[in-house]
């Protein structure tokens, strides 16, 4: 039986490796298999993030958002000062976490589908010294792909710590967390990641370790609170039975397979795979004569496509797509919600998947009343992907 495909920016269409492995009979959390598979998958999750030996994962039972809280609660204590780079939605989440931690937030936003440049964030750390800085790689809300290495750069520079959200990015941009100094990268496992939700992913560098247990005041919340955690973490990599509360176990399995296959294609053929089909992608909508949220190209997101409506087209269109063959996702960023929608295309997503996208929504544009020309948006990918061959 044939099922419509599942295109938005998360969760996503997962191997059938990933999906037999969430099938199989779970196992005790203190199995010798189990931990093994956990302690390579902690090893695995620094070598996908490009991060040092000397950096610490975690990985917890929770979605993006425990992710977020987890590096907030334990490297924010009250009364610091953090700048956030606000390019959207998730932007305004995390400095929500940081303002519930005891954080004075400072704001650097811009209007939905532009993205702050690090001049312009070494001219704010000019101004106000920053115990954090905290940058959303990619904007799910807008499709806005921000300059992760030159803001860590001059955030590095004027002593802040750096806590980038990945979980619209994580193993499909470019990352180097340990090359560019990212202190906490952190993502959710159904992304690119590729795991049905459920994991919360994290992966903290020396300096951010050192941060936390300088701490003089204790960690605001039990659960996310990495003197519980660590212990745990050390222990499974370790080869070691150990138990603070019970993983996930099925999915920490899915993840270590996913992991496996993630570096077997190898990070950069990864990073250079998302960047095709994302100007594939790209491509098909611009033929079609439609805008998209990112006002410039250059920092578009290659993880999701954000396009406008044309004139006279609504929110009805993602009903006749899903009629053909493929689930997209409405607006999110709450001012222009109704003026675009959204195309995930990350992890295992291959060029079928997004010629038969593409050909869903060029079809119901012209169910919609939008003349479209048959074929154009196809031709206009198939050309980028050809280049890629
Ligand atoms: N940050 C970003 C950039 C996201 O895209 C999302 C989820 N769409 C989150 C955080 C929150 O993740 P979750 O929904 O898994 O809690």
């Amino acid at each position: 039986m044939s099922r419509p495909l599942l295109m938005i920016p998360g969760p996503i269409e997962f191997t059938d490796e990933v999906m037999a492995t969430m099938a199989r009979p779970t196992a005790s959390h203190v199995d010798p298999d189990f931990i093994a598979a956990f302690g390579q998958a902690l090893k695995d999750l620094r070598s996908v993030f490009l991060a040092g030996d000397d950096f610490q994962p975690f990985v917890l039972a929770g979605s993006g958002t425990l992710a977020m809280d987890s590096a907030v609660a334990n490297l924010v204590e009250p009364g610091d000062r953090v700048l956030v780079i606000d390019t959207g939605y998730f932007s305004l989440r995390m400095a929500d976490i940081c303002r519930r931690y005891g954080a004075e937030v400072d704001l650097l936003g811009v209007p939905p589908g532009e993205t702050v440049s690090a001049t312009e964030v070494a001219a704010q750390l000019q101004q106000n010294a920053y115990d954090l800085v905290t940058i959303t790689h990619v904007d799910t809300s807008t499709g806005v792909l921000t300059d992760v290495q030159g803001i860590t750069t001059v955030a590095k520079d004027a002593g802040s710590l750096v806590i980038v959200d990945g979980v619209c990015a994580a193993a499909a941009e470019e990352m180097r967390q340990q090359a560019w100094g990212v202190d906490v990268y952190l993502t959710a496992s159904q992304k690119a990641i590729g795991v049905p939700p459920g994991l919360a992913l994290l992966v903290v560098s020396p300096a951010g370790m050192r941060k936390w247990r300088g701490r003089s005041a204790p960690v605001g919340s039990y659960y996310s609170d990495w003197s519980s955690w660590l212990p745990i973490m050390e222990s499974y990599e370790g080869l070691r039975p150990s138990y603070f509360a019970t993983p996930a176990v099925n999915l920490v399995l899915a993840l270590s397979v996913s992991l496996q296959q993630i570096l077997a294609e190898g990070m950069d053929a990864v990073f250079a795979r998302h960047r095709l089909i994302g100007d594939a992608v790209k491509a098909g909508v611009s033929a079609l004569g439609l805008g998209q949220v990112p006002t410039d190209a250059a920092h578009a997101a290659h993880t999701l496509t954000c396009p406008r409506y044309p004139d006279g087209v609504d929110g009805s269109l993602l009903g006749r797509v899903r009629a053909h063959g493929a689930i997209l996702a409405g607006g999110l960023y709450p001012a222009i919600k109704t003026e675009y929608f959204r195309i995930g295309h990350m992890g295992a997503v291959s060029a079928n998947d997004i010629l038969a996208t593409l050909g869903a929504v060029e079809t119901s544009l012209r169910q919609s009343g939008y003349a479209a020309e048959p074929g154009i948006a196809l031709a206009a990918a198939q050309a980028v992907l050809a280049g890629g061959e």
